[in-house]
């Protein structure tokens, strides 16, 4: 393969670097593994005409407007507040935990004004939040904590609360008010006509070209290019030399429900008690299809499978640490995105970061083009050594 850049991965973080890198004048192939664009945010039509997510619900949500007018160049948007019910018990309660959800559990009445004191009532405050027990109890007892908390983040993620870095759970609020939205970011909207469809706007570009079913690791000897922006699993990277980092798997089952319009009252219920699945998310809530029949998904945690999750604890942080350091040594690689940079990212945290990425390698590739005379050869392009430089120096101290 010849070209300019080499970017491993068409979801986000692959798509946004390969998209400034092409607009400023790069030559760029996208190579993805699997035989469609878009990565985990990738969706389509099932075959009974629904738009659905095949890994899963993904909604999109930011607070960056930088983020949000980057991506309006290439979707409009339909406006889309994503709400979560829990169903604890019998019932079906708001999550994150609000109002409602407390009077409705306990058959109480409080208010924006009394709430505070029943969370105070019921907290175990701790000194220090380290792990995401720590988080929830410290937040709103241990009542609430095991019925929302523990079962959900055991079948999630195989490990206990008090395994899990306090970031896990602090992604999940607690309300004083009866504001019954999953998430509060100003900008809260979906692709109108999906991400897939964003995704090939961003990619229809002169001088990107998309190479489909391509593995770039099992291919890389034949590769020569000047720069490879990469955002698969950063252990598969180096071959796995420090031993795998852990990563979350999910299975995916799908259904379609003929003739019922309507599968359940919101987009997301989770069942943080019940079920070997964590969650049933129901599409046409999120893209506003209209159709007679409806399609949902149920999650399935697994510790096997494709890489979904990168799993935050202070192990994982340390052995990821360690390659970062690795990757640090390839100049002419740059990792990026939730695999390579083993990160728990949302979308817009990619494109954020992707953003990033791609003015840093504009800089270094621009200025070092512009510190070449015209008609001088190219700064890497020969026998760009794959092996990665920082493997093969492992390799050669341990020989
Ligand atoms: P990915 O989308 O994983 O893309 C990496 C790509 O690299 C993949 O397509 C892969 O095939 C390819 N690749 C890997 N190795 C190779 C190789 N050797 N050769 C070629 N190609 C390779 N975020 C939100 O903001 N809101 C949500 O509601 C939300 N829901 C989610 C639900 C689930 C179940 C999951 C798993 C994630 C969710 N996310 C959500 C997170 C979101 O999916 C990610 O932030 C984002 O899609 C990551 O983009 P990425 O490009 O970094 O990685
Ligand atoms: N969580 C939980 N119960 C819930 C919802 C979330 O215990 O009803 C915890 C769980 O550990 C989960 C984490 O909070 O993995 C983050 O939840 P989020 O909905 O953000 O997960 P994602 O959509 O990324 O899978």
């Amino acid at each position: 393969m010849k070209t300019e850049i080499l970017v491993v991965g068409a979801g986000f973080s692959g798509a946004v670097v390969a998209e400034r890198l092409a607009h400023h004048g790069f030559d760029v192939v996208v190579v993805d593994k699997r035989p469609h664009i878009g990565g985990n945010a990738y969706d389509k039509i099932d075959r009974h005409g629904v738009l659905i997510h095949p890994y899963g619900p993904h909604i999109f949500h930011t607070n960056s407007s930088r983020v949000a007018s980057y991506l309006s160049q290439f979707t409009q948007w339909r406006p889309y507040e994503h709400r979560v019910l829990a169903k604890v018990g019998n019932q079906l309660v708001p999550i994150p935990i609000n109002i409602d959800t407390v009077n409705r559990l306990y058959g109480l009445q409080h208010t924006e004004q009394t709430i505070q004191e029943f969370y105070d009532s019921v907290r175990e405050p701790r000194a220090t939040l380290s792990t995401s027990e720590d988080v929830v109890l410290n937040a709103v007892g241990r009542d609430l904590y095991e019925k929302f908390f523990r079962g959900y983040t055991r079948k999630h993620w195989g490990l206990d609360p008090s395994d899990l870095s306090a970031s896990v759970a602090a992604r999940i609020p607690t309300r004083t008010n009866r504001d019954d939205r999953y998430f509060t970011d100003t900008f809260q909207n979906m692709p109108l006509h999906g991400y897939t469809a964003m995704f090939e706007r961003m990619l229809d570009h002169r001088n990107i070209r998309v190479d489909l079913e391509f593995d770039f690791l099992k291919l890389r000897s034949g590769v020569r290019v000047r720069h490879i922006v990469y955002t698969g699993p950063i252990d598969a990277f180096f071959d796995h030399c420090y031993g795998a980092l852990p990563y979350r798997s999910l299975e995916f089952k799908h259904l379609h429900l003929a003739d019922a319009p309507r599968y359940q009252a919101v987009g997301t219920v989770n069942y943080p008690n019940d079920h070997d699945y964590t969650r049933i998310t129901e599409f046409k809530h999120l893209t506003g299809q209209a159709h007679s029949g409806t399609s949902i998904v149920m999650e399935y945690p697994r510790a096997e499978g494709d890489p979904y999750y990168p799993i935050p604890r202070p192990a994982n942080e340390a052995l990821f640490k360690q390659y970062e350091a690795l990757a640090l040594r390839e100049r002419h690689v740059s990792f990026v995105g939730r695999l390579a940079q083993y990160r728990y990212y949302n979308m817009d945290q990619c494109v954020g970061a992707a953003l990033k990425s791609a003015e840093t390698i504009i800089d270094k590739l621009g200025r070092a083009r512009s510190a070449a005379p015209e008609g001088t050869a190219p700064l890497v392009v020969p026998g760009m050594q794959f092996m990665p430089a920082a493997l093969q120096q492992i390799v050669a101290n341990q020989k």
